[in-house]
């Protein structure tokens, strides 16, 4: 399968009157076609910086240092442009088209004195200066099909107050539908939604991405959100790729302390009794980061190098990564025990 987006080691700073804010930091990753990546982590993990700088929707603030930002085979990063127009014209070719947004309350992407029909209209002849206006409005209603609206001949002339919570976040999908995107990113897409409801959209994100091979990028705080969605996972700490992995990788063998940490906070259907263990502390401030592991200060496991020395990653498989000296230590001690057999 192609590989849709590829970021290598992404730096991105924020210049702000307190300093620099290095909000992200060697974060490397890519996704192929119709794959699901969840990119989960706390606010300040730098999983929404991250994506922004891949949206081209960073604010003025903040800027793209070092890496790259490959997608659908061209270098997209806002430090590869020669100026800021020439930058802002690509990303809004893109943005819409071949790549696709979904937010977390849709009544900040509705305009709410427009009807839902005009907007999806919208998006198609945006992109598709060929369509006509009668064509564009028969795909419209497509869309509106495909995303389970009820009787979408009728409620595409009605406006975004006269949809519930749940179908006006269907219709912000079939606007990030509409032109066919390579890629879908979802921030937090059911975050303001009923948990009946969010099931049924996360469903619907799946379903589509299956029928239409989009990939999928779902930043979300929360692990348990990306359980049963995603085929791979990125781990986010302190502005640091912490571990990703397949979801089997991360569910059955998670390796890093923070993975297992957000892990023992997930409620587990089949062990009620299981006692929720939040992780005591605070993410670190990024205007002074730590020199040694982002994680030290919350890790029961944190050593001495922990504190001086940043991680760096062990790999275990083609998809799984983790940055802990956990494993150095213990490939240490099985090369020792090995040499004193
Ligand atoms: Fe904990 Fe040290 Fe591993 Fe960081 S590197 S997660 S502090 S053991
Ligand atoms: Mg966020």
């Amino acid at each position: 399968k192609k590989t849709i987006l590829d970021v290598k080691h992404l730096r991105v700073d924020f210049t702000t009157d307190q300093g620099t804010v290095q909000a992200v930091r060697d974060v490397s990753f890519s996704v192929k076609e119709g794959e699901i990546l969840g990119i989960v982590g706390e606010s300040g993990s730098g999983k929404s910086v991250t994506m922004y700088s891949v949206m081209g929707l960073l604010a003025q603030n903040g800027s793209i240092n070092e890496g790259e930002i490959v997608f659908n085979g061209e270098s997209i990063a806002r430090k590869d442009f020669p100026d800021n127009r020439s930058y802002e014209k690509k990303m809004r070719e893109i943005r819409g088209n071949t790549m696709a947004m979904i937010f977390q309350d849709p009544m900040t992407f509705l305009n709410p004195v427009l009807t839902i029909g005009k907007q999806i209209r919208e998006t198609l002849l945006n992109h598709n200066p060929k369509m006509t206006k009668k064509e564009a409005n028969e795909r419209a209603i497509e869309l509106m099909r495909q995303v389970g609206i009820p009787a979408p001949e009728k409620r595409i002339n009605q406006y975004p107050f006269e949809f519930s919570g749940g179908m006006r976040q269907r219709i912000v999908i079939a606007i990030a539908l509409a032109n066919k995107p390579k890629l879908i990113i979802a921030d937090e897409p059911t975050t303001a939604l009923d948990v009946t409801i969010q099931a049924q959209v996360l469903e619907l994100i799946q379903e589509m991405s299956r029928q239409t091979g989009a990939a999928v990028i779902m930043i979300t705080h929360d692990l348990g959100v990306v359980a049963s969605l995603c085929d791979r996972i990125n781990i986010m700490y302190g502005g640091r790729l912490a571990e990703t992995g397949t979801d089997r990788e991360i569910f059955y063998e998670p390796n890093h302390p923070y993975t297992k940490g957000l892990l023992n906070c997930i409620n587990n259907p089949e062990d009620d009794d299981k006692e929720l263990t939040p992780i005591p502390g605070s993410p670190p401030d990024l205007l002074k980061p730590p020199a040694g592991c982002p994680f030290v200060d919350r890790c029961s496991e944190a050593m001495k190098i922990c504190k001086t020395k940043m991680p760096v990653e062990t790999i275990f498989s083609d998809t799984h990564r983790s940055a802990c000296w956990l494993n150095e230590k213990k490939n240490r001690e099985e090369e020792q025990h090995g040499s004193t057999k």
